[in-house]
Formats: structure tokens, sequence, C-alpha cells
């Protein structure tokens, strides 16, 4: 080191002696010099050395930016070494394809910067485990808990006096070392399907933009993706999403990394309670003996009254809401109406005004992307992935919700599809199950709700104000989950199937317990009484909750216990029901309550589900003559045929969740009007949905539909948008479709299995009798005549789906629903003894009877 200084030190006195000092240094002195470690070379550098011909952003960490050459610096003050920060990203914008879109946030983490010898270190903390500090045990808190060193970056230079150190930002922010960005490659993906995003280019790798401040320091950064040779399988429709992506084998994702100081100030976390709906995060006391150590705090914005112990105040800080300068004018006031709407529940809870709407003006000089503001964003995607998306990020050390975002989605409130190969099963959506149809599905009743009022007769003026009843929904629902509110699953099951049509009681409570359920649309079946589509405030859920999360606290701790407790205590109270994605049952063998559905409605949603089926049979018959429009081509036509399919679709998988349905209380041992955990859907409740599956999807007309329909569904021709496939209806593919994806539950062997359990504790509907039913509903009401070519299908189905129930021979927890497979392929054998009339049906039968024989003697190889 001091042999370095000295090096240095001569040359330095050279150049003072002679006016021009590299031309005259000795050429041995010039290569000695270039032969020392480059670390050792620039320790010498000061940070006012590097920093000279910069660029200031001054913030929580200063950044300076080359005007040379873009390096970007951080400086680091002492004081801030040793410490925690919230690091948070969102995408700035991205490739749906790769699981990124504009707005999506990645959840915020605990980083902790020090410093290690000539290093600057970041570490990803824990906190998801707690211990008590007065317990000697909380001494050995570290053990087994990670706390992994994500990022180690060099001090360039350093002031020894003041203690700043100065690195280079890029070691910390252009490569994947706080957060990986690139998807890890699927296992279950066949070759060529997933999008072939290639190495991460260092030289295209860049900061886009610094942007400092007081509290946060944010970057946005454009990381390049480069595949020579990119292999993806030839999509087979012609979605205009492909055309977003400009050129397969470079791709650029922008992100936002936002390091943010940890808040000072007064909040106090609020632990979660299993019987109501919060985002939150999870904490386990790892001092305590009891059954359930769970500090689990729930996520909530830090709101303090003006005027402490009032009983209706101010908050010191309300939440406040941006409408983005992107928003059509015509939905401006709609939002803000929405968003203004959750002041009620706020208001139950001691708050006035705790929300607040602006609007971003045309000359702002920031951008939706700050995460000093909460914004209500729009776009409009080529490949839109959900009709609204409402995130927000905390602190993760106490549940504070330090920032949100609302995306909405152009597309949610047209009556564009986006897919145009429409007649295949696949595109129509018709399993319920992943994420992404999650997303869709507001969308989709939105389509359902927008050409069923055109098939129906409605002006072009009532669907203009149904459009909208859906975005103030849509709205009501976003902003309920950047408060902290997860989805309530079971709200729609407030009122009364005979009440569900009758808008006075609507509008006494709302249509729904909550705004934060994926409710059916309210449609009345004459398409005629308009208006409560969607339930329009939040309802007594939503109050309940936002009390429970929001109301102010009491200093004392065994007092303020009491208090939520007897919040708490309310959770039994029939509006205040409730059940979130993970108790859903929107996938095959998912989920136990059928209650928790989503798409279904009222207090008796089989029947409610029924009563849709009639309408969706009935629209059928006008939509020819309401949707085709003179001088334009059969598009609408089409589009209305695929809403009206999908909606009938998900109603019988609404109706089939019922058989083997348990019903889930989650009230507490003693609490008032609780009833037991667990207790098995009545038997003629089970019998009921059968029924309805088999008039409205098993039967020989299920499918009629009028023919000169059927002769006009054509999509308008784009380019060559039908190479690859062809163009007509594939009328039996989506009959099928519709018939599979019921089967997939009733024959789900968690289902079965369940059906057989829930014998011990109440169920009166068994396995055997569910089989016979099913096997009665396919088999029974063309025994004897001829068999159409959908129902062909169908029992070709049931047949194919027993025998495989019978492959696995060494499972003997599936004995009772494989013997009774093997049994109803036997019946099923007996049955087919009677020939049909025609050709076909012979051949159908003959066919049947072939396969079941093979089920059940297989031929050894
Ligand atoms: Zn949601």
């Amino acid at each position: 080191m001091n042999k370095a200084f000295t090096k240095r030190s001569l040359v330095t006195a050279l150049s003072l002696v002679f006016a021009t000092p590299i031309a005259i240094l000795p050429l041995n002195a010039q290569a000695a010099e270039a032969a020392k470690p480059a670390a050792e070379q620039q320790k010498k550098k000061t940070i006012a050395d590097l920093l000279k011909n910069t660029v200031a952003h001054p913030g929580l960490f200063d950044m300076y930016q080359s005007k040379e050459d873009g390096t970007l610096y951080m400086k680091l003050k002492r004081a801030q070494l040793g410490k925690e920060y919230i690091h948070f990203i969102q995408s700035a914008d991205g490739l749906p394809e790769v699981g990124q879109f504009r707005g999506a946030y990645w959840g915020s983490r605990l980083y902790s910067i020090d410093r290690y010898f000539n290093r600057i270190e970041i570490r990803s903390e824990n906190t998801s485990f707690y211990f008590d500090p007065s317990n000697p045990l909380s001494k050995a808190k570290d053990a087994n808990i990670n706390r992994p060193v994500l990022a180690s970056v060099t001090i360039e230079a350093e002031d020894e006096k003041s203690g700043d150190v100065l690195i280079k930002a890029s070691g910390i922010f252009l490569s994947e070392s706080l957060r990986q960005v690139k998807p890890s490659a699927n296992p279950d993906a066949k070759p060529g399907e997933q999008f072939p995003l290639g190495n991460l280019n260092a030289d295209k790798t860049k900061p886009l933009s610094v942007h400092n401040y007081p509290a946060n320091t944010d970057l946005v950064v454009e990381y390049v993706y480069d595949n020579p040779q990119p292999v993806r399988k030839q999509q087979n429709t012609f979605a205009i999403g492909e055309f977003a992506i400009t050129d397969d084998r470079s791709v650029s994702l922008r992100l936002r990394h936002s390091f943010i100081e940890m808040p000072k100030n007064t909040f106090q976390p609020r632990l979660d309670d299993p019987r109501v709906g919060y985002f939150g995060e999870i904490v386990q006391d790892m001092t305590a003996a009891d059954a359930t150590p769970y500090r689990d705090m729930i996520s909530r914005w830090h709101l303090e009254k003006k005027n402490p112990g009032a009983a209706l105040s101010e908050p010191v800080e309300p939440i406040v809401w941006w409408i983005e300068n992107t928003t059509p004018h015509e939905y401006r006031k709609t939002i803000a109406d929405a968003v203004l709407a959750w002041n009620s529940s706020f208001e139950k809870a001691g708050f006035k005004n705790a929300m607040q709407v602006k609007v971003q003006p045309d000359n702002a000089d920031w951008d939706a992307g700050d995460i000093r503001y909460n914004v209500l964003r729009w776009t409009s995607s080529p490949t839109p992935l959900f009709s609204g998306y409402g995130p927000s990020f905390t602190n993760p050390r106490t549940g504070q919700i330090l920032g949100a975002d609302i995306m909405l989605e152009y597309t949610g409130i047209t009556r564009r599809q986006e897919l145009q190969n429409l007649f295949n099963a696949e595109s129509l959506n018709l399993s319920l199950g992943g994420d992404s149809m999650s997303h869709a599905g507001l969308y989709e009743g939105a389509q359902f709700g927008s050409h069923a009022l055109l098939a129906s007769g409605a002006s072009a003026g009532e669907v203009d104000q149904f459009v909208k009843e859906f975005l103030y929904y849509l709205v009501l629902h976003e902003v309920g989950h950047t408060l902290g509110l997860n989805h309530n699953m079971k709200a729609s099951q407030m009122i009364g199937f005979e009440d569900i049509h009758d808008h006075k009681k609507a509008e006494q409570h709302g249509l729904t317990g909550s705004v934060m359920d994926y409710p059916a649309i309210n449609f009345s079946p004459d398409g005629k009484a308009k208006g409560n589509y969607y339930t329009v405030k939040p309802g007594p859920y939503d109050d309940w909750a936002i009390e429970f999360g929001y109301s102010e606290a009491l200093n004392d701790p065994a007092a303020e216990q009491k208090r939520l407790d007897t919040i708490l205590a309310r959770s039994t109270e029939p509006q205040l029901t409730f059940g979130n994605d993970a108790d859903d049952m929107r996938s095959p063998g998912a989920g136990i309550d059928p209650r928790v559905m989503i798409y279904d409605m009222s207090g008796d949603a089989v029947s409610y589900a029924e009563q849709r089926l009639e309408t969706i049979n009935t629209l059928f018959g006008g939509l020819k003559s309401k949707l085709a429009e003179s001088g334009d081509s059969y598009q609408q036509l089409t589009n209305g045929f695929v809403a009206l399919n999908t909606e009938y679709a998900r109603n019988t998988q609404v109706v089939s969740r019922y058989v083997g349905g348990v019903y889930v209380d989650r009230g507490f041992a003693g609490q008032s009007g609780a009833v037991q955990p667990f207790t098995p859907v009545p038997k003629a409740k089970q019998q009921q949905a059968m029924d309805v599956l088999s008039e409205f999807l098993f039967a020989p007309n299920a499918f009629d539909r009028p023919a000169d329909l059927l002769t006009h569904l054509q999509h308008q021709r784009r380019s060559f948008n039908f190479f690859g496939q062809t163009e007509d209806p594939k009328l039996h593919d989506l009959a099928l479709a519709m018939q599979k994806a019921v089967f997939d539950h009733l024959l789900h062997p968690v289902v079965l299995k369940r059906l057989q359990d829930s014998r011990l504790y109440g169920n009166e509907y068994t396995p055997a009798m569910m089989l016979n039913d099913l096997t009665e509903a396919v088999f029974a009401a063309d025994a004897k005549g001829n068999v159409n070519s959908y129902r062909q299908n169908l029992q070709r189905e049931y047949v194919n789906r027993l025998s495989s129930m019978l492959k696995k021979t060494d499972s003997s927890d599936q004995h009772s629903a494989q013997a009774l497979a093997r049994y109803q392929l036997s019946e099923i054998s007996e049955r087919l003894r009677t020939s049909g009339n025609n050709t076909e049906t012979k051949a159908h039968k003959d066919m049947l009877k072939f396969l079941i024989k093979q089920a059940l003697e297989p031929v050894k190889a």
C-alpha cells in the first residue's frame, strides 16, 4: 500500500515538473503502472476524483452518473451502513409471455447493507420468525434461518474522515443479483412452449433513469435478453398479442427498483385472524409453546386520527389516489366515485375522508410508476391478462402498506375478443383452473353481460350504462385489494335466490356481502330489469373488515385485544361470511365448500345457475337477429356466441361443485352463532346439482342450437388468420370440452374420496349413488333409440374416464372408486345390449362394448 502511494507521489511530482508528463514518462514506468492490480490503482482515487464529470442525483442514496459513459455511482454514508432497507421492484414495462406486464408488483423484501473489508454487501433478511427478547432462546435466533448475501461489490473510493463510500451501482442493479428476472425453465413445459428468452446482454442492459428522493432511491433499468436463434412452437392462433413481440431474438424488460428507508412512525402491527381476509406477513413465534404461535400481521395503511379518541375524525394522512392522465375522460367520474365509495366503510370505522381522489395533470412532472403516488392506471394491452389488478407493497417488518397502484385494462370494457380461434375449446377457457382464468374472469363476465344485453334488445345507451356499472365494480374491487383485503369468494351468498332480482333488497345492503368476490353478473332472466348487474357499494363484510383492520387501537394491550375480539365475534353473522381463493372451488379437486366459488350468485347458487342456463338457451334464439348488424361482418355475432357459451360452461361448473361438497365454518369453539366446522352438503342439494347437469349438460338435446345461427358463426377474415386451421365452428369439440370440465370434478379422485370420507360424518349421497346417477344421466335417455353425435362423444368420454380409473392396479387408497368404476362399466355393457336402429348407433355401441371389454379384461402384451 505504502509502496503504491510512493510511486503515485513520484508520478505526481514528475507531472509537476514537466508540462507534458505522459509523453516523457519512461516506458518502463508506464508498464509498471499498468501492471498493478486495477483495484489498487483505483483506490488511489478519491470520491471527488471519480465524481468529477458526473451528474448528481441527491437523495436517500446519492447517485451520480458519468457524462462520458453513463457509469452510475452510488454513495453510501457511514450512518447508512449496517441498516435495513425495503427493496421493492415493479415492472415498468414487460412482456406477458415471460410473466411481466406494466405495473406488475414483485413484492417488497428487506435487505441490509453492510461493509465487509473493501466491499459492500447486500443481504436478504428473513422476517418470518419472532423470538421474545426476554427468552434466553432468543440468543439462538439466527439458528437455521437463512440470510443470504445477494450482492457484493468493490468500494471504488472512500473518505476516511466522513466514512462515505462510493460504489458502482451497476454491480447491484444491472445484474439479476437482487432478484431473478428471467424465469427458470419450466420442467413441465414441452419443447418450444416456453418463450425462448435468451441471456442477459451486459452491454445492452443499462439504467434508463434515476429518481431520487429523501426517503427513496428509484432506478429504472432496461434488462436486455438476447437469443440469436430462438425456438418457439408455431402458434396456431392468430392472436394480436403476437404482434407485440417485435423480434423474438431480443427482448427488453424494464424494471423499477426502489430502495426505501425504513419508516419511522408510530404504526402498530395488527395481528391476522382466520375469520377475516387480509393480505399480510407470516410470522411464527419461536418462543411460544401454544398450538397457534402465530404473529401473522395484516397489511394495512398507517391511518391515524387527527383527533385521537374522537368517534369520527379525519386521518392525519389520508390515502390519496391519482387518476392517471391516460384515463379516458368519459370514465374518470365513475372511477373517482368508486374510490370514494369506500369512505362509507371508513366512516363506520371512525375515519372521515380517509380516501381522496385527484387527477394527474397532463403536464405532471412525475410518472405513474413513482412509488410516492398511488395511481389508478390505464393500459390497452395487446395481450390483456386481466381487467383490473390492484397490488400494494408493504414494510415486511410491520405490514404497513407503503404504496399501491391499480392497473385497469381498456380491453375489459370493450367487446373485443383477443383470441381469433374461438372455436378452439382451449381458447374458450372452459376450464376454470389457473390464475389467468381468474384474472380474465371479470372480463369474461362483462363480455357475457354486454352481449346478453344486446341479444335481449337493449339499446346502445343501456350497454354503455352496463359498462360503467362494470367499471365501477371493478374499481371498488381493486381498491379493496389495495386496502389489504383479499378475495371473499363466499360473499355472493348473501341474498336468497328468491330475492336476488329485487332491486330494493340489493340497494339496502348491496348485492353481495363484499365487493371482493367474482360474482356472476346479476342478469335477470327476462333481461328487462335494468341496473344492479353488480353490487354498487362496499358490503357489510367490507365494512366489518375495514373496522377490524383500521379502527383506532387502544393503548392498553389487553383492552385492545378485547376490543378486537368483540369485532371478530361477529364473524358468524351470515352477511359477514368469508372464504378466499385458497378455499374456492374454481379448479376441480381444489376446495371443499361449494359456496366459496367464483361466478356464482345468491344463497342458492344451484338454482341461480339453472336459471342462468335457461336464460342463455333463450338468448341463443335472438342472437342472430340482434347481433348481426346490417353492413357488418359476423364477428360481433360470433363473439356473442362465444361469450354465451363461456357463461354456460361456467354455470355447469358452479353446479358441479355441490356434488361431494362440504360446508365449512371458521367460527371458534364456543363462539356465539358458530356451527361445526364441517357439514356435508345435504343429499337433496347434491342430487339437485346432478339433475341440473343431467338436463343442461348431458341430455341429448342439451346443445340444440338454431341451425341458422350455426351457419353464421363466421370470423371476419384478417390477413391470413385462418392459416393452419379451419374457420368452421367446431361444435362437437365445444360441447365435449364443457362436459369434460365437469367430469374433471365429478370423477376427481379427491372428490370421490371426500364423498366416501364424509359419509362418516353425515354425508348421505354415497359415491355409488353418484356414479349410478351419472351413468343414468349419460346413458338412459337414448338407451333404446338412436344416439346422437353429441351423446356418442359424451358416452365415449365417460367410458374412457371409468376405464382409466382402473389402470392403477396397486392403489388401495382408491379401492372404492376403482371397484365402483368397474361395476359401472359392467352395468354400461348391459345397457348396450339393446342395439339402436341406425348404423351410426350400432357402430357406436359396438365400439363402446369393445372398449369396455378391453378395460375389464386387458389383453396381456
Ligand atoms: Zn381481485
